[in-house]
């Protein structure tokens, strides 16, 4: 478990340091030996120490006394509970990326290879309000397809088998919308056809 809190730590500096978490917004966890390592409430992911992280259950019931863990558990306990091959999961309000989830737009477009063969989009899950059981549930439905969600006028949610690859999957979609709005400058990106869509998900075998 130490092991584990270290590489929490050491990703979640990394998340910060690349503008994909600012301030105290979003939150980390991962799933280790049926419990679950949760950011606490209010916490900067650059400023996080290893008291910082709160142990829950995998019903989401603290099991440290007097650590107040994130706002958003329930989301994270309710993928979990969606989805067995998810260990780690980040939540972030990354400027960019949000701007998508502010328009009500999902990320479906395709123009960079390496976005299509990562995703096949990032799907739009309505508006609720943070924190709230509708939200959380809502977002654990979208999981039961997809290991990614833009949550409406509000963030993005990324799952995967651990944080290091939460964060390389999160960054892609970073690079991609800084990409998509650079090109919009220059007349808008050039978009693939079906075809060349289809030859680069072939590359994922
Ligand atoms: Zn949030």
């Amino acid at each position: 478990m130490e092991n584990l809190k270290q590489d929490v730590l050491y990703w979640s500096k990394r998340l910060y340091q690349k503008g994909l978490m600012p301030s105290t917004s979003g939150n980390v966890s991962v799933k280790h030996d049926g419990k679950i390592l949760i950011s606490r409430s209010g916490v900067c992911a650059t400023d996080m120490k290893e008291e910082d992280l709160v142990l829950l259950d995998l019903n989401g019931n603290v099991l440290e006394e007097g650590k107040k863990p994130s706002s958003e558990k329930l989301l994270h306990v309710l993928i979990y509970e969606t989805r067995s091959d998810i260990k780690a999961i980040v939540h972030s309000h990354c400027p960019y990326i949000t701007a998508f989830a502010a328009a009500n737009k999902e990320i479906d477009k395709h123009f960079l290879a390496d976005f299509a063969y990562c995703f096949d989009k990032i799907p739009l899950v309505p508006y609720y309000l943070p924190s709230s059981m509708d939200l959380a549930q809502s977002v654990a439905d979208c999981f039961e397809k997809y290991s990614c969600a833009l949550l409406a006028n509000h963030g993005v949610v990324i799952g995967a088998d651990t944080i290091q690859n939460c964060f390389y999957q999160l960054e892609t979609i970073k690079n991609y919308v800084e990409t998509y709005f650079a090109a919009e400058i220059l007349g808008g990106a050039k978009m693939f056809n079906k075809k060349q869509i289809d030859e680069i998900k072939k590359l994922r075998k």
